[in-house]
């Protein structure tokens, strides 16, 4: 009797912890934690996406649309770097890519939430059901197959589009505090990404310029650690 009370007294206090490790915490990303030591990786933990103690609020059209599109940008970035990790074996493109399929999943955990169907339903790696964003990753994949240093170019372009995607959605669309959270986590993560292909880039001898962003606000995230 004394007996199961300890073990269910420790498991209740187990889960408590569970609970507590798995929703409260800040965004974690490993390589900021690694500071300098390794800027070749990149992972984040899947928890920081957990909404489930934040309230399912109305949604707008506006946020429908957003997250359908995040949906399958954030794949877009995920097939990418596993296509261009089968050609280049580099480091950065497998963790990035396994870090993509948690953007994934943390979107998808929206499309639940919020009960829309799934645009990557059915579609296989490289198949998207967006057009502009079929023709997005033709033109990436055609792009990084030029070499070793156009493949981590085509990278820091993904992040860099990703960046301000989400940032459009944060300052135009979304009050809900779910979707806020999830898509600043996703803006964080891809700051790191980006990050690492400007440094893999760098030690490769090339010094990379934003495309699509402001100078300043590139060099802003590059200069965060
Ligand atoms: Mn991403
Ligand atoms: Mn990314």
């Amino acid at each position: 009797m004394k007996k199961s009370f300890f073990i269910s007294g420790s498991i209740l206090l187990l889960s408590a912890v569970t609970t507590f490790t798995a929703c409260s915490g800040t965004f974690t990303d490993q390589n900021e934690l690694a500071g300098t030591k390794d800027r070749e990786t990149v992972s984040d933990t899947s928890s920081v996406y957990c909404i489930s103690t934040l309230p399912r609020e109305e949604l707008s059209d506006a946020e429908t649309a957003g997250i359908l599109f995040m949906r399958e940008e954030e794949k877009v970035a995920r097939d990418v770097y596993t296509e261009l990790y089968s050609k280049y074996p580099l480091r950065v493109f497998d963790n990035i890519s396994k870090s993509e399929q948690r953007h994934m999943d943390a979107v998808k955990a929206l499309i639940d939430r919020y009960d829309l169907k799934d645009p990557t339903e059915g579609n296989d790696y490289g198949q998207y059901t967006n057009t502009d964003l079929q023709t997005l990753y033709d033109k990436l994949i055609n792009d990084g197959s030029a070499g070793e240093i156009e493949a981590l170019k085509v990278g820091a372009l993904i992040e860099e589009k990703d960046i301000l995607d989400l940032q459009q959605e944060l300052d135009e669309n979304v009050d809900n505090r779910d979707i806020t959270q999830v898509w600043t986590n996703l803006r964080k993560g891809s700051e790191a990404h980006l990050r690492a292909f400007v440094w893999n880039l760098k030690i490769r001898g090339v010094n990379y310029s934003p495309v699509m962003m402001k100078k300043d606000a590139f060099d802003k995230i590059i200069n965060r650690n």
